[in-house]
């Protein structure tokens, strides 16, 4: 998150710089079952991210002091490629993947009925093949699919948007040029039937007015994204049906 907010991300007609409106999405693609030897996975791209999300298990929870006796333990692994991003990023878990990690894993779990599987563990390897802003987000939304791919019991969905501030502006979904030179970066994710929140980060500052505005916009795309998400699922289906891979 930068401090300039005296860098031009809005134009004078009130179009961003990739000429979407604020309220507009970057446009996303989710793919299911893309893995032949992964339980469940998922591909998503949405606007220059591409997420690859493969998931195994639920399996016997290894080495044994991990189990739990009462419940399955959901185990995300975000990690960014060598050549995800501009310059080659150093390969290997880094703060930032950790703590990705570990708010994804949380989030995941909310939605998974894990009683259903004591002593078990669901891996789920999420790879930022290319970043472009919001992957925590990005592969969230892919994991979700991946996971119902799998055939693992969900209660709900988890599906997640960001919103932000460039230029004084509440914008929806922010670009790269928007997260890196804005004032705020809101990423939230939803499990929709519910309406319950399992993941909420902030960088930057918003006024709590501000605030109500960007939750608004990121629950009103949350709808549409939840609505991709299922597509995936079911053209999966219709694959599947018709003796395809
Ligand atoms: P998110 O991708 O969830 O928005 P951040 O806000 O931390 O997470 O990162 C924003 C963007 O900054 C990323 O999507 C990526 O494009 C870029 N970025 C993050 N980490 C690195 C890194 N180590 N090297 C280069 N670019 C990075």
């Amino acid at each position: 998150m930068g401090t300039q907010s005296d860098i031009k991300l809005i134009e004078e007609n009130g179009l961003r710089l990739d000429g979407r409106n604020p309220g507009d999405l970057r446009p996303i693609k989710i793919e299911a079952g893309v893995l032949n030897r992964a339980d469940g996975s998922a591909l998503i791209e949405w606007g220059g991210n591409k997420v690859l999300v493969s998931v195994y298990g639920p399996r016997e929870a290894y080495p044994k002091h991990n189990q739990d006796i009462n419940k399955a333990i959901v185990k995300a692994r975000y990690n960014m490629a060598a050549f995800s991003v501009d310059e080659r990023k150093r390969p290997g878990p880094d703060r930032r993947s950790i703590e990705i990690s570990k708010v994804l894993s949380e989030a995941l779990e909310s939605a998974i009925m894990v009683e259903q599987f004591p002593r078990a563990q669901i891996d789920v390897f999420i790879e930022v093949l290319q970043a472009d802003a919001g992957t925590r987000i990005a592969g969230l939304t892919a994991a979700a699919v991946a996971i119902a791919d799998a055939g693992i019991p969900m209660r709900d969905f988890v599906t997640g948007c960001t919103a932000g501030k460039v230029n004084d502006k509440v914008v929806l979904d922010l670009s790269k040029e928007e997260d890196n030179f804005g004032q705020a970066d809101l990423p939230i994710a939803i499990l929709p039937k519910s309406k319950k929140i399992v993941l909420l980060q902030m960088d930057g500052d918003l006024s709590l007015e501000e605030f109500d505005t960007a939750t608004s916009m990121i629950i009103n795309a949350i709808s549409r994204i939840n609505e991709i998400q299922r597509n995936a699922l079911s053209a999966k289906v219709k694959v599947d049906d018709a003796g395809g891979e």
